[in-house]
């Protein structure tokens, strides 16, 4: 394997390689090469679902055994999903990440290995041919072996005079970003890279870190030209959806993701009850990986800055048929399942049987990517086509922005301030190219130096 833009040397002019989410919102990998070390910020996949994305995995477009560090901002898939599959093909370096992230990593990686063997085993039996696993459960514990859990705001040698600190990005639990400082001609220099960048204004984590003063900014971009809904308009919301429901007897499906979504809606949904916004309804969550993730929410209560409350009356499914029983069960209730955009998990088997049902009520609180089932379900028609074939879709379908762990539009230009004029660079990555631009332009009137929007495989030299 061979890397297309450096040969797989370090050169002595630091630089960064943008090897995903640029100008777009997954697959987070940028190659920071300073002081002859060669840095890797992030490993994502594509996908937004699963571990790797459905398509032949692709060779890493650089050695993995060449790399020094690994840097791991948190455990979304998007940011953390190849990382195993790094450790198979070589890499055996530390891979610095805080320290509570550790433990959701390995709820992620156990789990994913386990998805990809029984995969593996299935397509071996259906095609008769050798299938080998993307990465396998031997996989998953090295890659957890290589982790050096940091506290935020504790700095490190990478060597070379080369310095880590990470700090809380607010975004979801043990979240971080990250900053690499380094000597060059005698001058100190840094570059801090954002990660995702948590929202503030809401009462669930504590907002991000102060973005430390740094030559060189990486910074995501996903809601560029944005504004959150406020909690109150969110509450209004969702009180609404959720009222109609119970006077029509229906029940009300919210899709999530596993980790961080979920947590952050059931918070809310509970103290939105007990102070009488929504109705008092059952809860129940059909996600095993979401509950997984749920305890370690629940032993770690210096990650929010409110106390959570996530497993008092909570019913969190453990099996398909408790799962089952509560969807089929008569009168109102809440279910919360696996499978953000609709892609796949288990929200399919329930919106199988309520997809026609005018009672119930399909609750959207997750960005919804193009060209997704959640997409379409959000677009005015009265068909849907999903699990083979095409259902009357005759439930409501509402939206409620705002249960976002990114910052909008105003929390970046806030986070950038204590940046101006002191930044000489900043590279815009994880955001769609429209909304990349907006933040640019932004940005562009703000003192901070050069604004760059990478492209995929793109080398821009830190001048
Ligand atoms: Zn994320």
């Amino acid at each position: 394997m061979t890397d297309s833009n450096t040969g797989g040397k370090s050169t002595n002019q630091p630089r960064v390689t943008f090897f995903g989410a640029a100008r777009m919102v997954t697959g987070s990998m940028h190659l920071l090469e300073v002081g002859g070390r060669r840095i890797l910020l992030d490993c994502g996949s594509i996908a937004t679902g699963r571990m790797e994305d459905a398509k032949p995995p692709e060779p890493f477009p650089f050695d993995p055994v060449s790399l020094d560090a690994v840097v791991l901002t948190h455990s979304h898939h998007d940011h953390c999903g190849r990382l195993a599959t790094l450790v198979r093909d070589g890499y055996d370096g530390p891979i610095y990440t805080h320290a509570t992230n550790v433990e959701l990593l390995e709820v992620l990686l156990r789990d994913s290995a386990r998805v990809q063997e029984r995969e593996a085993s299935m397509s071996r039996h259906r095609t008769g041919k050798h299938v080998e696993a993307r990465f396998d459960t031997a996989d998953a514990e090295l890659t957890i072996d290589l982790c050096e859990p940091l506290d935020y705001g504790e700095a490190i040698t990478l060597g070379n005079d080369i310095e880590l600190t990470l700090r809380d990005a607010g975004h979801i639990l043990g979240s971080a970003m990250a900053t690499v400082g380094w000597r060059q001609n005698g001058r100190d220099r840094s570059l801090t890279y954002t990660g995702d960048l948590g929202r503030s204004g809401i009462d669930f984590h504590p907002p991000p870190a102060a973005l430390p003063a740094s030559d060189y900014l990486i910074c995501e971009s996903t809601y560029g030209g944005e504004i959150h809904d406020s909690v109150e308009m969110m509450a209004q919301k969702t009180g609404l959806a959720i009222r109609r429901a119970v006077r029509e007897g229906g029940k009300i499906l919210i899709p999530a993701f596993s980790l961080g979504r979920t947590q952050m809606v059931v918070h809310f949904l509970q103290t939105w009850m007990r102070e009488g916004i929504v109705p008092p309804l059952d809860i129940h969550v059909d996600s095993p990986l979401g509950h997984k993730f749920a305890k370690v929410y629940d032993r770690h209560p210096e990650g929010f800055s409110v106390p959570l409350r996530i497993f008092d009356d909570i019913d969190w499914l453990e099996n398909r048929d408790d799962a089952m029983d509560a969807s089929l069960s008569t009168g109102s209730r809440i279910i919360i399942a696996s499978g953000g955009m609709l892609e796949g998990g288990r929200i399919l088997q329930h919106l199988k049987h309520h997809v026609d049902d005018p009672r119930c009520t399909l609750l959207m609180v997750s960005f919804q990517a193009p060209g997704t089932l959640g997409e379409k379900a959000l677009q005015e028609n009265d068909s849907i086509h999903f699990g083979g074939k095409r259902w009357n879709k005759w439930l409501a379908v509402e939206q409620v922005r705002g249960f976002s762990g990114h910052a909008d539009h105003n929390d970046f230009l806030r986070a950038v301030q204590p940046l101006e004029g002191k930044t000489s660079q900043v590279m815009l990555v994880h955001g769609d190219a429209d909304r990349a631009e907006k933040l640019a332009k932004a940005f562009s009137t703000r003192n901070l130096g050069r604004i760059d929007m990478p492209e995929l495989g793109q080398t821009i030299e830190l001048a």
